[in-house]
Parts: C-alpha cells; sequence; structure tokens
C-alpha cells in the first residue's frame, strides 16, 4: 500500500515527513489503526488483534495553539504538542488509544485524551513499577485483561499461535534494527544520526513486517556506501525520552559530530532485547517491557550497593559507550518531566565515572529555542574538542 516507488532512505523521508500516512492509507483501505503513548505499550499485542500500532507523537515544528483549554500546563510539554496535534485532526484515522501507566503526565492525562479526543476504543494499561516476579505477575494478567478487552472491541479472538506470531515479527525487526545499528559502530559511520532518527519514527506509524523491510533496505543501501573524509567526527550519545525529531540531531551534526548511538525511548531501548519466546506468549510479553525496556519510571532496586543498583540502572549506557566508541553524551530532558529529572544526578555521575564528559540540558518540545540550544551545544562541542587536541 505504499504510495511512492520509493525505498529505502527515500521512503523514510516520505514516511517522516507524512507522519502516520500509510496508516492513514490503509484505514481508508478497510484496515485498522490503534494509536498509543509511550515505549511500554505492548505493539505485539495490539498487532495480534489486527491492528497498525501507532505511536503518538508530537512535531516540535507547530505551536501548540488549541490543548492549553483542556490540558494543564504543568504537564509534560512533549504529550501537550502531542495532544494538540491530535485536537488538530493529525490522528484523526485512529480506532482507539492505549495508554499505559507510566509517568504522571501520560497517566493523568488519561481522562483529558478520552473526553477531548473521543474515539471508539481506549484502554489504560496499569503498568506496575516495580519489577521482580508479584509484578510480573500481576503486569501478565493486566495483558489478560487488555487482550479481552480487544477482542470485545473487534469481536474477534486473539489466539496464542497469533501473539506468538506478532513476538516473532517483533524480535525480527529488533534484529534488523541492531544489524543497522552496528553500522554505526565504525570511525566513519555509515549512517547519520539525522537519517537514523527518521527511519526510527518512520517505523513507529508502520505494520512491523513493512518496518523491518524498510529497516533492511536502509542497511543494504548504506553499506555501499564509501566515506573517504579523514576527519574521524566527535561521536555523541544521545539519553532521553520522546526525541522523535531531527532538530537536536541536526545542531549536533552541523558541527561535524556525528550522533552514533542514543538511549531514548524511539530507538535503542527498544531494539537492544528479545522478548523471549516462551509456550505462554503474554508472560514473555510482560516480562520484555518489565524487564528489559529501561525507564526511569520503573524501580529496579533488587538489594546491594548503591554501585551496584547504578550499573542495573544504566549498566547498558557503559556497553553502548564502549561499543559503539562514544567521546560524550548529551542528556536531553523535557521541561516537568519528573521521571528523566530526577535521575538527572546518577546519570551524569555514573557517565562521568566512565570518563566520559555529559552535556546535560532541560528543554521545551519546540523548535522555537533551537537558536539558544544551538549555541549551548556547540559551546560543549568546541570546549571538547580543544580539550582533545
Ligand atoms: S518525556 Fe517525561 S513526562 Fe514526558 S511522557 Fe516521557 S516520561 Fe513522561
Amino acid at each position: 500500500m505504499e504510495t511512492t516507488n520509493d525505498k529505502g532512505l527515500a521512503l523514510v523521508e516520505t514516511y517522516y515527513k507524512d507522519y502516520g500516512c500509510q496508516a492513514r492509507a490503509m484505514k481508508k483501505a478497510g484496515k485498522r489503526a490503534m494509536g498509543y503513548i509511550s515505549a511500554v505499550a505492548p505493539v505485539e499485542i495490539i498487532n495480534a488483534a489486527g491492528f497498525t500500532p501507532v505511536r503518538i507523537k508530537g512535531d516540535p515544528n507547530e505551536a501548540v495553539t488549541k490543548a492549553y483549554s483542556s490540558m494543564e500546563t504543568l504537564v509534560c510539554p512533549f504529550l501537550l504538542n502531542a495532544f494538540d496535534l491530535a485536537l488538530k485532526g493529525k490522528y484523526d484515522y485512529l480506532d482507539g488509544i492505549v495508554i499505559p501507566h507510566t509517568c504522571d503526565s501520560v497517566s493523568r492525562t488519561y481522562e483529558v485524551w478520552k473526553r477531548n479526543f473521543p474515539l471508539p476504543y481506549y484502554h489504560f494499561l496499569n503498568v506496575p513499577h516495580l519489577d521482580g516476579a508479584p509484578s510480573l505477575a500481576f503486569f501478565t494478567q493486566i495483558l489478560k485483561t487488555f487482550i479481552k478487552s480487544l477482542e470485545q472491541f473487534t469481536g474477534n479472538g486473539i489466539s496464542e499461535k497469533n501473539l506468538a506470531h506478532a513476538v516473532l515479527a517483533y524480535n525480527e525487526l529488533r534484529q534488523a534494527m541492531r544489524d543497522l545499528y552496528d553500522l554505526r559502530k565504525p570511525d566513519q559511520p555509515l549512517i547519520s544520526g539525522i537519517e537514523m532518527i527518521k527511519l526510527l519514527v518512520a517505523v513507529k506509524a508502520l505494520p512491523v513486517d513493512e518496518s523491518a523491510a524498510l529497516v533492511r533496505q536502509v542497511t543494504e543501501e548504506v553499506k555501499g556506501r564509501t566515506i573517504s573524509s579523514p576527519q574521524k567526527p566527535l561521536r555523541i550519545m544521545l539519553v532521553g525520552d520522546q526525541i522523535d525529531d531531527t532538530g537536536l540531531i541536526e545542531i549536533i551534526e552541523k558541527t561535524g559530530a556525528q550522533v552514533v548511538m542514543d538511549d531514548v525511548s524511539v530507538g535503542s531501548k527498544l531494539y537492544y532485547a528479545d522478548i523471549e519466546t516462551t509456550s505462554d506468549p503474554v508472560y514473555g510479553i510482560a516480562e520484555y517491557y518489565l524487564e528489559k525496556v529501561s525507564l526511569p519510571t520503573f524501580y529496579r532496586d533488587r538489594g546491594g550497593s548503591y554501585d551496584e543498583n547504578l550499573e542495573l540502572r544504566f549498566g547498558h549506557l557503559k556497553r553502548f559507550i564502549s561499543e559503539f566508541n562514544v567521546d560524550a553524551v548529551i542528556l536531553l530532558v523535557y521541561k516537568n518531566c519528573d521521571p528523566y529529572g530526577f535521575e538527572v544526578p546518577a546519570t551524569i555521575s555514573y557517565i562521568e565515572s566512565l570518563g566520559k564528559p555529559v552535556f546535560y540540558v532541560e528543554d521545551e518540545y519546540s523548535s522555537s529555542s533551537s537558536s539558544r540550544l544551538k549555541t549551548r551545544i556547540e559551546a560543549f562541542l568546541e570546549m571538547f574538542t580543544q580539550e582533545r587536541r
């Protein structure tokens, strides 16, 4: 159902610029699309129920004009922006929205979404905030309730076979994505940070098979590149939550530095572990979202010393820094984002203990602050480059 003959990065550009265009076209052709917020909505279950999952995103280039009348201003600016887009018709093709209990901004605005942006289906997913066996048993039951609710809505059963098939399909996408991430490891990465974020965003509104095919196409396309520049770029890792726009990465890459890795919730957080293919796919899905997706909305405290606890929460950053040969980290937290905000001191001290500098910035989800951001990031990268000489 592609609307153009483009492939690979050209197709990524189309999907990035007109986010959701494919899901909208599929809806016109009689298929269904389900919106969801945050990284912990189980897309495997949404897919098994016959929907194309569409991650709700905002647009930092779009001024918020409608949302203030029904959503309080102290909320996360990303969420406010996304809600504003919904009120302006950006998501009018959706059959419903799934809102998981992650941060307060997401969970406390469930009613606001439901009342002001009415759709045939809404579901609040009660995600626990502690890991461990009791939470896992609880979350498995919560997912079964979610499955029942989707079955009631569609009138169709969701079989274990359908769920197992969806798990395999998403695991294939994760593998394809990891293979592509590997091409960022060389001294001259074969794909830029800008291209990568566009792809990461594009696949969030596509059926999973199309997503995996698109990632493979891009991988083949960039593998054929030869980059002859003698200058090795400064290698940056980007850390944050819903960074789903090229703005910040353009600022970084225009300085000659390159984003070679991320720990963001539309990126590697979702691709660096697979769902265990167990005889109970629902349990495997619960375990994945509870134990393997690293978000600050979960408490992962299994006793032990403070250092052991830090390893549990941030050990993946150490691996990324080593494997992707990261020189410096940029940590972006949106205003009013408590979960990431509370993690800032620990995140910075952990990364600095590895000998890597961190540039921390708190910002709006808006391109209106980009000039200010540009000056600060350029100064940080310039200072760091001079220190290295
Ligand atoms: S950026 Fe922070 S406040 Fe906003 S949705 Fe994500 S976790 Fe919640």
